[in-house]
């Protein structure tokens, strides 16, 4: 290819919106360009790109045993209905409405439309385990689209969907599932860790998420210092701490004037006495009842725990006129002394050992402290309820702790049950004649995600250095001065002899001067350039320079041999 008639737009400055390193250098770069927030144009070289981490997803999936298919990306409301799924998927699917009034969403995940596909087809346990995978755009609502290419409104999916006889069978796909995507990110140098996660609107379980540890990621992964327990900070949990960090300073139960101290911070300052020894009473709605939620002073609330703990349906948070009515106090000096019959105290599990804390009195600007679970009040139910901080303890080994660090969310496994399966009828005739519903998993990988996750990963201060496996393209050959036909066509025979070799290869024939060519080179992050320029002129001599660093000097007769080499070293 030569760049005088490719179209590689690259920029001298990133947009401002921009803010991490991937989304800056796509753009600057040339491989994508913003349409509008959270969706994305694919510039050629971004293409290309895009195109490359498929074929590896593709070849691994192939390798592990699915079979690709291409579902539809509009998908009809009554087929949501079936499952339940259409008023309760979060974050809701983005929607459109046809000219006859029938309601699609613009698919966010697969598990209809595949699950609906087998069930007339699939009929017995002859054609099972069967695994259909796509690559295909998803859309996402996204309240706050950010970093590019990392989360998006428009993005590629892998999404995969195993259909087994029974829980083993199960088993296995997950099993192959989990191991085609370690060579995945493997081949495209993406180092992952598996954590626990939360299944949320796909339901499920032994949910597992692959995440890669970045300080650009979204998530937040806690895992162990001295042992492998690793979870999302969504969902992670812990042992509950010693007695000793929750027992508060003594003293006799009583009422104390505390004006204006609505918070936690403000109560901890005016007493001077440290978060962990207060108790946080937060009031919920959860279905038709009301519950109040107790957790340590220093420590947030969880809602999904507290939504499992109550089984709720529809949890929020009560307002200030139900705190009021419900309490007698107004919001911020709520406590679990004195409390109506009717509002469950459900608390976290460190709340057991609580003893002469510090709560709300239930009235404007008044505490109660010397107050023990217990003897002052009831709990009716314990959970683990608190969300996960680093400095947790582990909850798996004896002396761990827990660390947080920032992760890219690569992708995310489930194993599904059989919730789809009955709610569409994909069952089949087992060998005794049964009719039995099939065993489902559900294996999601970000494409667009991974190709962020790469930059990464694998950039430095002049631009990106792709892995060879997903480079737009193998190898630049930076003719310095096209104008010398000498040069010009060295240049051109070594492009030849390369890509005979079966290399992708950019000729970089512009009329730019040189410092010009060496920063699109860099910033474009071609894994290898070859230079074509005055050391060439006076000695047949060519430079062949990795793009992390490694550089040789070589005849021109001997390019191809050193490219290879340098290839082979990457
Ligand atoms: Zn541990």
């Amino acid at each position: 290819m030569r760049a005088t008639q490719y179209y590689a737009p690259t920029l001298r400055q990133a947009p401002a919106e921009a803010e991490i390193p991937s989304h800056k250098l796509l753009v600057r770069g040339g491989f994508i360009r913003p349409l509008t927030s959270g969706v994305f144009t694919y510039l050629p070289l971004g293409l290309r790109v895009l195109r490359r981490v498929e074929q590896v997803v593709r070849e691994e999936m192939n390798r592990a045993g699915a079979i690709e298919v291409s579902m539809p990306v509009l998908q009809p409301q009554e087929l949501w209905e079936r499952t339940g799924r259409w008023d309760t998927f979060l974050p809701q699917p983005l929607r459109s409405e046809d000219r006859t009034g029938r309601w699609f969403c613009l698919g966010p995940t697969h598990e209809e439309v595949i699950t609906d596909l087998v069930a007339g087809e699939v009929t017995s346990h002859k054609q099972l385990p069967l695994n259909l995978y796509q690559i295909q755009t998803k859309f996402r609502d996204e309240m706050r689209p950010r970093g590019g290419l990392m989360r998006a409104k428009e993005f590629t999916m892998k999404d995969a969907y195993s259909f087994d006889a029974d829980w083993e069978g199960l088993d296995r796909s997950y099993q192959a599932m989990c191991e085609a995507y370690l060579r995945i990110f493997e081949r495209l140098e993406l180092e992952v860790l598996i954590v626990e996660a939360e299944a949320g609107s796909m339901g499920g379980r032994d949910t597992r998420e692959f995440m890669c540890l970045n300080e650009n990621g979204e998530d937040t992964v806690l895992m162990c210092d001295s042992c492998d327990y690793a979870a999302n900070a969504e969902c992670a949990t812990s042992r509950v701490c010693e007695p000793e960090a929750l027992e508060g300073p003594g003293g006799v139960y009583e009422r104390i004037d505390t004006p204006g101290a609505t918070t936690i911070q403000a109560i901890s300052e005016m007493l001077d006495m440290p978060a962990q020894k207060m108790l946080k009473t937060l009031l919920y709605q959860a279905d038709e009842r009301f519950v109040a939620a107790l957790v340590r002073g220093d420590r947030d609330l969880n809602e999904t725990k507290l939504q499992r703990a109550t089984s709720a349906e529809q949890l929020r948070m009560a307002t200030a006129a139900e705190i009021e009515e419900l309490t007698g106090g107004p919001v911020g000096f709520s406590g679990p002394v004195g409390l109506p019959d009717e509002v469950e105290i459900v608390a976290d599990d460190e709340i057991k050992l609580l003893r002469n804390a510090v709560v709300g009195a239930n009235e404007a600007d008044a505490h109660l402290v010397g107050v023990s679970v217990g003897r002052d009040f009831e709990v009716g139910r314990y959970a683990d309820l608190r969300q996960g901080a680093a400095g947790d303890l582990c909850p798996q080994c004896e002396d761990g702790k827990l660390q947080a660090q920032r992760a890219i969310e690569m992708a995310h496994i489930f194993k599904l049950d059989t919730r789809y399966s009955e709610e569409l009828g994909a069952l089949y005739t087992s060998e005794e004649g049964e009719r039995k519903p099939m065993v489902m998993g559900c294996y999601g990988m970000g494409v667009s995600r991974a190709m962020a996750a790469i930059v990464e990963e694998h950039h430095d201060d002049s631009g990106i250095i792709w892995p060879q496996e997903v480079a737009p393209f193998d190898i630049v050959i930076l003719l310095l001065d096209p104008d010398k036909t000498e040069l010009a066509e060295i240049a051109e025979n070594l492009t030849v002899q390369l890509e005979e070799t079966g290399y992708e290869v950019m000729l970089d024939d512009r009329d730019e001067r040189p410092g010009v060519k060496f920063n699109d080179a860099d910033l474009i992050g071609y894994p290898i350039s070859v230079i074509v320029g005055r050391r060439t002129e006076e000695s047949g001599e060519v430079e062949v320079r990795r793009r992390d660093g490694e550089e040789q000097v070589v005849a021109v007769s001997e390019a191809l041999s050193a490219v290879q080499k340098l290839a082979a070293q990457a």
